[in-house]
């Protein structure tokens, strides 16, 4: 049998996280990670993920990489919270219970306000409710409980905005009206939504989903066109919308692509984010990076921590067209490709606020020594 030779440290050095918490509750048969990577803006949010991963060292290398990815997330989004992310090792369809999720609660009351958590892949609002009987810093809960519910037409509604940003650069006019526009997983939450708005603005909607029967209403009220899965890296059109999985990026599908912009929903849609976003660069597609504009689910949560009103979250995620516009300033000025322009805003917003916090240290501290030590 091959030996174990998984160390921790060599996993966890490289990624920069000020905490990562491993959580183990025996009676309830809890095993969790909690990745807290950043927390120089704000509080680290960052979703739950509930998954049957096939070693402990994929559920580590998972939360590493996921709450790294919050804290650009919440830096571009201009939001008061840093990066952080859950895991919970287990099957969301078997070993859910009561006391599973409140003993994660007690975990996450523990850091004291340093992580808060939400709904994310195998967790639900339920899960949630749970978990706020142990702990305020739970956000994704129900409206009726004073949370911010489906977060799902607020992403839609901010990669809209993204959408119409990079538009503007590519065709001069931020209209989408006679854009033709290829939506993968029309039929899913955000999907729905985001073909409201842009059949609302005139485009031209061709749309694919692996459960075709949920098309059925798009095509009824939005007279949107139906396209196999697997047509939708080759069919011409002005957009791509990756809205259903990550990786639809990659080797396999840049060399088909037709578009001249890529600007979707789904997380991580560049499977090598580096070869694959010079790739795309060097193609003459613009991409609008994922977690700028499917930033309105987080920005929706945000709003929960400020007493929840939709026309605010709204609002703010309207923000994310001129985030977009300027990351496309960036990447032209300095020629690179998006997805570094928006990591360089990222680390230019975290640098500034971690400098005048220290700033703010050396001055408490030159203070304290001029009234006490003479
Ligand atoms: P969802 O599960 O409701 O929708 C996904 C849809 O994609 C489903 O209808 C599914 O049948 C379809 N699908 C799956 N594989 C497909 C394939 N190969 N081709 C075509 N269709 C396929 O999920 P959602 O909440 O709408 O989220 C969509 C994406 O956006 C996900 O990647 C999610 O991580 C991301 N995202 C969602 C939110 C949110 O607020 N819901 C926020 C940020 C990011």
């Amino acid at each position: 049998m091959a030996k174990n030779t998984f160390k921790i440290f060599d996993v966890v050095d490289g990624y920069g996280h000020e905490q990562v918490v491993f959580c183990s509750h025996e009676e309830s048969g809890l095993k969790a990670i909690i990745g807290i990577h950043s927390t120089t803006l704000g509080p680290a949010l960052g979703g739950c993920r509930m998954w049957t991963y096939a070693s402990d060292e994929e559920a580590l290398t998972d939360v590493l990489r996921l709450s790294q990815g919050m804290t650009y997330k919440a830096a571009v989004a201009g939001l008061n919270l840093g990066g952080g992310k859950a895991v919970i090792i287990g099957d969301s369809r078997t070993q859910k219970s009561e006391a599973l999720f409140r003993a994660f609660g007690r975990y996450i009351e523990g850091l004291s306000g340093r992580y808060i958590t939400a709904e994310d892949v195998g967790t639900n609002v339920k899960d949630m409710e749970y978990v706020a009987m142990e702990t305020r810093n739970v956000t994704g809960i129900p409206i009726e409980l004073g949370g911010s519910g489906d977060p799902s037409p607020v992403t839609a509604y901010g990669t809209y905005v993204g959408m119409k940003a990079c538009v503007k650069e590519v065709f001069g006019t931020d209209s989408l009206s006679g854009k033709k526009v290829i939506v993968q997983g029309a039929g899913g939450n955000v999907g729905r939504h985001l073909c409201e708005h842009l059949h609302k603005e005139g485009a031209e909607l061709i749309v694919s989903d692996i459960y075709e029967d949920k098309l059925e209403p798009i095509v009824k009220q939005f007279g949107a066109l139906i396209i196999k899965p697997e047509e939708v890296y080759s069919f011409d059109a002005d957009i791509f919308s990756p809205t259903a999985l990550g990786a639809v990026i990659n080797d396999e599908t840049i060399d088909k692509l037709k578009v001249k912009i890529v600007a979707g929903a789904a997380n991580n849609q560049l499977k090598d984010e580096d070869k694959h976003g010079q790739a795309l660069k060097d193609k003459g597609i613009l991409y609008a990076p994922d977690y700028v504009i499917n930033a309105g689910g987080l920005i929706n949560v945000y709003s929960e921590l400020e007493g929840y009103n939709r026309e605010r979250a709204l609002k703010k995620a309207s923000g994310i067209y001129d985030v977009m516009a300027s990351i496309i300033e960036t990447s032209k000025n300095e020629n690179i490709p998006t997805y570094l322009a928006s990591r360089e805003l990222a680390h230019k917003r975290i640098q500034a606020v971690s400098d005048v916090k220290r700033l703010r240290v050396y001055r408490d501290l030159n203070l304290f020594k001029m009234r006490n030590l003479g």
